[in-house]
């Protein structure tokens, strides 16, 4: 395991506290505009090009049309892919002044990421193994922290192959979990730049992925004066180690 390494994102953001605020910042700052766009601007160009072909002809060949549909598809649901994680940042920031923490059941949290990722889970044969200690909570806004553990359980089926596994497990202290997988791992190097909006490792990897996921996570974990440490060995897996305060 000499390979591994944690970094702990909340020492990041402490570190630069004007860098963690401005994160949490809505589409306001001209910076995230023109990311945003960039982002934007390949699957809309993509999509044109589709339906000009298509329109020129190409439809007259069904199988080159059906081709071009799932291309046009693909890029659709990419489009809507980022529009969904951008509400979700909108959302995040608005309740920034106000993020209303209570115990909420770990094993809740982790039933609707599960729930929601079973489809694809299903379809690479990927298990969800939860082992949470009956009745363990985290001081944390309920929402919030089913969006962290559906982000973070969605990710390791997305980076983990057929027939894989992932482990949610609470502990080992109060208000500590973890979220694992045998997956593709990540590489040492990338390790401090994955809570970056729009930062994917390689883009070619998972065609539906939006680079916002865990700047999401982060934002929420940030709100919540919590940290998050990952531990990672590539073609080995990855585990993303949280700790949310008891109290406040
Ligand atoms: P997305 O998954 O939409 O690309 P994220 O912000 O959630 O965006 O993740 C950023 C990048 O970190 C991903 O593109 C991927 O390269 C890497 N990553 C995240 N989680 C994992 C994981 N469990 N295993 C391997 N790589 C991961």
């Amino acid at each position: 395991m000499n390979q591994d390494t944690r970094v702990n994102s909340a020492q990041d953001a402490q570190k630069s506290q004007g860098d963690a605020t401005r994160e949490v910042t809505p589409p306001r700052d001209s910076d995230w505009i023109a990311e945003v766009s960039h982002e934007l601007r390949l699957p809309i160009a993509n999509i044109k090009l589709l339906v000009e072909t298509l329109l020129e002809g190409a439809a007259d060949d069904p199988s080159t049309a059906m081709r071009m549909l799932e291309r046009t598809r693909q890029e659709v649901e990419r489009l809507e892919a980022l529009v969904l994680d951008l509400i979700s940042i909108e959302e995040v920031a608005g309740n920034r002044d106000n993020v209303k923490k209570r115990p909420a059941p770990l094993a809740e949290a982790a039933r609707y990421a599960k729930e929601s990722v079973g489809k694809a889970a299903a379809k690479k044969s990927i298990v969800v193994i939860t082992e949470i200690e009956q009745g363990f909570t985290v001081n944390a806004n309920p929402d919030q922290l089913n969006q962290v553990m559906l982000n973070l359980v969605e990710n390791a089926v997305k980076y983990t192959a057929s027939g894989g596994e992932v482990i949610i497990k609470s502990g080992p202290k109060r208000g500590c979990f973890s979220v694992s997988d045998n997956g593709i791992g990540i590489p040492v190097s990338e390790i401090p730049k994955i809570f970056k909006r729009f930062y994917r490792v390689d883009r070619t990897r998972a065609p539906g992925s939006t680079g916002l996921g865990l700047s999401i996570v982060k934002h929420i974990v940030d709100l919540h004066g919590a940290k998050i440490s990952v531990q990672s060995q590539e073609s080995k897996g990855s585990t993303f180690y949280l700790q949310f305060p008891e109290d406040g």
